[in-house]
């Protein structure tokens, strides 16, 4: 695979862009693989790459019934933060997180990791107590943030109507270091990544069963014939119950719309992520300089990929209210995804009650941010068994009554 480098990009425009290589194979399935990992999103695909970089296996195949990164991982809108609550949360978002920091040069990809600082926005006095007390816990566990006041919110943010109609910003929780970055290069780096190891990343290959014996995973069906594995991942976000089935056991969770929108591009005015989670909606600035809004979750369970039109009609209704002048902009276009909830708002990676086989799910509407962090602690719990970062995440902890309650870092915020 050619490398990435200021000299191979001159050297390619002197020769009419003849000599890139193809980003990925598309090979022809084998009969079996030592790991299958189910899901080409952002996280099926950074496990591969943890899988092969930090224990040497590379017999792997990736298997994705749409085209890679098409899921929940394209979908999103880019929030990368690690300013959660909880400890085990903050280790694994902020292993994340700092992941995220080099990555770029890490996969040679350039995934526009862009840290231009997060805040979450208090509205009310019970969001004030909220943040204080995140504020603190991060400070215990390492994690930069802080509380600030209305005036450094609209330092940071002048286009911010701070004494709103109905919620004024009394404060918010702001993290530096926290901010986005491009979501289809960070599927699309993994899976070059991977493909150069040797990987086999199948698309337009969908999982439609799992094979067993003795209380051990086989292989799977899939739409292209029956594939073995000794070990496998299932890492397919909002049809993890579905995937869950096939293998005989159910998941505590709901799998619900979320939908995103964006405005048509305007000149910069923005340069920071800003989180309303009163209002309910959220916004930042792209590249391009589109304005990028997400909202809340649909009340009902579906498996469209798409929304009702009440809900983003009730985001941009809550957000004119903090931004008035998006009110003149025309939005652009809007989508869904599924995202897969869990009632203590915390992502399971475990092992699950058929032998060597895995799950990794429930990252709800905030799992962008925990791609590179995820994929590295999963690949670590299927190649040796358990891992520090994942042990908290268990399912057990559902029976148990073990939660790791995320409401207010993960009900609502991305
Ligand atoms: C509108 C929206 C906004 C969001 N905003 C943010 C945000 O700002 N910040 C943040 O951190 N997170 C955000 N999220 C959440 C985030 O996108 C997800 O948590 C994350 O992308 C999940 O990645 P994944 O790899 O687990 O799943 P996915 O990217 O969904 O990948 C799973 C893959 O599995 C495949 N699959 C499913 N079933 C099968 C099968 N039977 N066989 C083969 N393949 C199968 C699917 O086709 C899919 O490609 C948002 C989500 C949405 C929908």
């Amino acid at each position: 695979m050619k490398r990435f480098s200021v000299f191979a990009i001159a050297r390619e425009a002197m020769r009419q862009h003849s000599g890139w290589s193809r980003t990925w194979a598309n090979p022809q399935p084998k009969k079996s693989y030592e790991v299958i990992i189910i899901g080409a999103g952002g996280h099926g695909l950074a496990t591969a790459y943890y899988l092969g970089k930090n224990f040497g296996i590379t017999n792997v195949a990736v298997i994705e019934k749409g085209w890679l990164g098409g899921g929940n991982t394209g979908r999103n809108t880019t929030i990368i933060r690690s300013n959660y609550l909880q400890d085990p949360s903050a280790a694994i978002y902020e292993k994340s997180r700092s992941l995220y920091e080099n990555l770029s040069q890490e996969l040679n990809y350039n995934v526009m990791f862009s840290p231009r600082g997060c805040m979450m926005l208090a509205q009310t006095q019970h969001e004030m107590r909220g943040y204080k007390r995140t504020a603190h816990a991060n400070s215990l566990q390492g994690v930069k943030t802080e509380f600030i006041d209305p005036e450094r919110i609209k330092q940071l943010c002048p286009i911010m109507n701070v004494d709103g109609p109905r919620y004024p910003v009394l404060g918010a929780l702001w993290q530096s270091r926290a901010g986005s970055a491009r979501h289809d290069a960070v599927a699309w780096g993994y899976a070059r990544a991977c493909s150069e190891m040797g990987m086999h990343i199948l698309q337009k290959t969908e999982v439609i069963g799992v094979t067993q014996e003795a209380g051990n995973v086989t292989g799977v069906e899939t739409s292209h014939g029956h594939i073995e594995c000794k070990k496998l991942g299932m890492v397919v976000a909002g049809h993890a119950s579905v995937v869950a089935e096939m293998a005989g056991f159910h998941l505590p969770i709901e799998s619900v719309p979320l939908q995103a929108l964006v405005s048509e591009p305007i000149k910069p005015c923005m340069d920071v992520v800003v989180m309303a989670n009163t209002v309910h909606g959220y916004m930042s600035q792209s590249d391009k300089g589109e304005m990028v809004i997400g909202g809340g979750t649909d009340g009902y369970n579906a498996y469209t990929q798409r929304g009702s039109f009440h809900h983003l009609e009730e985001t941009v209704r809550a957000l004119i209210e903090t931004f008035p002048m998006i009110s003149r902009l025309k939005m652009l276009r809007h989508w869904g995804g599924i995202v897969d909830v869990t009632g203590d708002r915390s992502p399971i990676l475990s092992k699950t009650p058929l032998g060597q086989t895995f799950i990794n799910c429930g990252w709800g509407t905030g799992g962008f941010k925990a791609i590179p962090g995820s994929g590295w602690a999963f690949a670590e719990l299927m190649a040796k068994g358990e891992s520090p970062l994942t042990a908290e995440f268990g399912l057990d902890r559902f029976s148990a009554g073990r939660f790791v309650d995320e409401s207010v870092a993960a009900g609502v915020a991305h």
